[in-house]
């Protein structure tokens, strides 16, 4: 059986002796994470310049038509398409329009418009040539090549975007695409759910702050840094706390007052079942665990808990099974306590280069290269190593191979299920 939340076996277990098929499978993972998490409600307005990772709070409908009226897509002359036929392509030039002018006087019958990208079609033109494509004459005339279709080169006022349509949708991340839509209906600011406030902290005798000197034994902090990192981008505020020591009673102190003032708890470090491992004791003492234990490489120790009305999150603490669990759990779950929805990475399946063994019952998630298979096909290399805390792979890989819980070997041309980092917004 998976443990489940308050299930007082469970702690009397060794993790030791636990075996892999009893552990909880990741989709069991992200479907109670899915289910438990419900979102936040406040909002707030932001100007569009400060909106960019926001979680939109209400459906953006379209005000205007976007262009607002018919214009130039080049730089040109513009001219009645039947005008053009008729006479054979040349035609008298009888006015010059630019951007930004206000609306023109009607074309003068058979004649054509200089004119420039942007320029609104003067009434009576319909088409547009290339200025590349004309020759202009001693007269100054113009000469048009044939070929040009009806509405060559125009764009229709209402073609990208007409009153009503939703450019943004409640509920939808904002980027750089949404922005661009919200900026070209003239909006100056936007309502977005209120960002997330985070506590952000590792716990470890051994850690070091990067900057100060490191003694024997010790090494730098290196998940706190990540993690900010990995932050960057998502609707959230935090609070770094720090490194905490491996004293219980400074770990409880410290994530019961965080608790009061954060919606969700961010810690790496000390999830596991050694006897330095405060952080699942401390959870259980203070609030309650909803999920421990998973049946993946690497991640195995992460947890998923609550504390007063704050949402915790435990991350292994080697830096790489701390990066995948963020990654697959805490990002698409923080995404959803803010107000989105669920954000599930896409899998693209590519053939493997490598053959390599794996133990059934957990699913595994290996550094992945993309590289050149048979016939210079994109194909599937693999880190040779899996230690969770060689970080020289994940700098070395493009994104992650996702290796369900059935597999036990892989050998070349198979097909595996590969996540780039994109999907994970790196
Ligand atoms: P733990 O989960 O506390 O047993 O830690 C597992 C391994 O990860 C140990 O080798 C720790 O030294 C290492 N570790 C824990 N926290 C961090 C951190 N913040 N940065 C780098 N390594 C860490
Ligand atoms: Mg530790």
């Amino acid at each position: 059986m998976p443990p489940s939340k308050g299930d007082p076996a469970r702690r009397l277990l060794d993790d030791c002796f636990l075996h892999d098929r009893d552990r909880l499978h990741h989709q069991e993972a992200v479907n109670l994470l899915r289910e438990r998490i419900l979102p936040l409600t406040g909002s707030q307005t932001l100007p569009l310049d400060r909106a960019c990772g926001h979680i939109l709070a209400e459906d953006i409908a379209a005000q205007r038509l976007v262009p607002p009226a018919d214009n130039s897509a080049v730089d040109g002359y513009a001219f009645a398409h039947a005008d053009y036929l008729s006479t054979g392509g040349n035609l008298p030039v009888s006015a010059r329009l630019a951007a930004g002018q206000i609306r023109s006087e009607p074309l003068i019958g058979a004649t054509a418009a200089r004119i420039f990208t942007g320029a609104l079609m003067p009434p009576g033109a319909d088409t547009v040539a290339m200025q590349e494509d004309c020759e202009t004459g001693a007269d100054g005339g113009v000469r048009i090549p044939a070929g040009l279709k009806p509405g060559a080169n125009r764009r229709k006022a209402g073609e990208d975007v007409k009153p009503g349509d939703i450019i943004a949708a409640a509920g939808s991340r904002l980027d750089a695409r949404a922005i661009a839509a919200l900026a070209s209906m003239g909006l100056a600011e936007v309502r977005v759910r209120t960002p997330l406030r985070i506590a952000l902290l590792s716990g470890g005798d051994e850690l070091v702050e990067p900057g100060k000197s490191a003694g024997t034994g010790q090494i730098y902090d290196t998940n706190r840094h990540m993690l900010k990192a990995l932050l960057a981008g998502l609707p959230v505020e935090i609070d770094d706390l720090g490194i905490l020591p491996d004293r219980p009673e400074v770990i409880e102190k410290t994530l019961a007052s965080a608790a009061r003032s954060h919606d969700a708890i961010l810690s790496s470090g000390g999830t596991s079942a050694g006897e330095e491992d405060h952080i699942i004791a401390t959870l259980d003492r203070l609030g309650k665990r909803h999920l421990w234990q998973l049946a993946i490489k690497p991640g195995r120790p992460m947890s998923f808990g609550q504390i007063g009305d704050a949402v915790f999150f435990g991350l292994p603490g080697n830096p790489v099974a701390c990066l995948v669990c963020f990654l697959l759990y805490i990002r698409p779950a923080l995404i959803r306590l803010a107000g989105a929805d669920w954000a599930e990475p896409r899998r693209y399946l590519l053939p493997a280069a490598f053959s390599t063994a794996k133990k059934p019952d957990r699913r595994e998630f290996w550094r992945g290269m993309v590289v050149a298979g048979p016939q210079g096909r994109p194909a599937l290399d693999k880190f040779e190593r899996d230690g969770s805390g060689l970080i020289t792979g994940l700098r070395r890989a493009d994104g992650l191979i996702e290796v369900p819980e059935a597999v036990t070997s892989v050998k070349p041309g198979d097909l595996l299920r590969f996540i780039p980092w994109s999907e994970f917004g790196l």
